[in-house]
């Protein structure tokens, strides 16, 4: 990570300014929870504040201990993420070891439950206990969507912090004023992000990962006229691009903190950073799955507008905000041959495999089945 300070959050003034103004007073509530919609940079902030928490200077800046924090390697920052689909029992003992040892490099220690909505029952229950008595100087955010998600003695503990829904006009905005990019282009990805900020920033800062919306539009575009022989193979080729995602190492940084350490702990620092590594890569594969299948369902739903379109004109027709609007050729032909009724049944088919997906199902088995019953239903 380059640059870390509060200005990599947008949009989100109320919560940030809220945040700061904790840190300034010193008056830090013991245990915070983000909520608000998904990829508005809840996660995001979380960081920020724990590398506030920690720094020397009292804001997130570029010092090392921020940079560690960045990078999630902090030894004093626990982050817990749902292992496949639920956050588990085990994790949170583990958490609670964690913190009943003396900070490592702070004074204090900060923990990040990402989607806390997925604690299971029994994980929320021995998480409440963490909750009532937490061990000294310890600081606890929990990211959730909303307090509903959580049980409510979890969530009366809290100090909720809310985030605001950000529009396609704010992320536009974003990506031509301090991501430096082209209006046209701004204007596509904010489009196709459909309002989720984060996705926006991951596609703007790799264009390479755009790559599977795209190719999820195209596959949606050419399934009623290829084979079946012919998609497998393209299915094939996808599952491969999706085994290549990897998240970027930044290997240098890495050295220049080990070297500054005793051999033991930076041999910690390595397996820390290499644990992180592979989650942040299952992440980007998991996410750009979704992307594929979000690409494939947006066609399915400009066709479905389109074809209302038609249904209603004479009547006072606005214009058709379609999301791919570089695929018009494409949509026009599909939607004739495509009613509304059966590009509903696909959009049913892609939610109920974007389902699977988030269950963990194997996206290989997924994505035959998924086209093996989209073309079923071509007839
Ligand atoms: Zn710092």
């Amino acid at each position: 990570m380059e640059c870390i300070g509060w200005e990599e959050i947008y949009g989100q003034e109320k919560a940030v300014s809220f945040l700061v103004e904790t840190l300034a007073r010193v008056e830090v509530p013991h245990a915070l929870m983000f909520t608000g919609p998904r990829g508005v940079g809840k996660c995001s902030t979380a960081v920020l504040f724990a590398a506030a928490l920690f720094c020397p200077a009292g804001r997130p800046d570029a010092c090392p201990s921020c940079h560690k924090v960045a990078r999630g390697v902090h030894p004093d920052l626990h982050l817990v993420e749902a292992e496949g689909s639920q956050i588990l029992i085990s994790q949170i003992r583990d958490l609670e070891k964690d913190l009943s040892i003396k900070p490592k490099e702070s004074t204090r220690k900060v923990v990040i439950v990402d989607e806390a909505g997925t604690m299971n029952q029994e994980a929320a229950n021995a998480f409440l206990k963490t909750l009532e008595e937490p061990p000294p100087e310890t600081y606890i955010i929990l990211v959730v969507e909303s307090r509903e998600a959580l049980l409510p003695t979890v969530a009366s503990r809290c100090h909720e912090v809310r985030f605001s829904a950000l529009g396609k006009a704010d992320i536009e905005k974003f990506l031509v004023e301090r991501e430096g990019m082209q209006q046209a282009e701004a204007e596509k990805i904010a489009r196709l992000s459909g309002g989720i900020f984060g996705r926006a920033m991951m596609w703007a800062r790799n264009p390479e990962l755009a790559m599977h919306w795209t190719r999820g539009v195209e596959l949606a575009a050419s399934m009623r006229r290829s084979s079946l022989l012919y998609l497998l193979e393209k299915l094939e080729e996808e599952r491969q691009l999706l085994e290549d995602v990897t998240a970027s190492s930044g290997e240098e940084d890495l050295e220049i903190y080990i070297k500054a350490m005793d051999k033991r702990a930076g041999e910690q620092l390595r397996k820390r950073w290499e644990k992180r590594e592979k989650r942040e890569t299952l992440k980007l594969r998991h996410q750009a799955a979704l992307d594929l299948f979000d690409g494939m369902s947006s066609f399915y739903r400009d066709i479905m507008l389109l074809n209302l379109a038609e249904e209603q004109k004479g009547r006072a027709s606005g214009g058709v905000t379609l999301m791919n609007r570089e695929w018009m050729e494409e949509l026009e032909r599909e939607a004739l041959h495509l009613g509304s009724e059966e590009s509903m049944r696909r959009l049913e088919a892609l939610q109920k495999a974007r389902k699977a997906l988030e269950a963990n199902v194997d996206i290989g088995l997924l994505l035959d089945s998924l086209v093996l019953e989209l073309k079923g239903l071509t007839g």
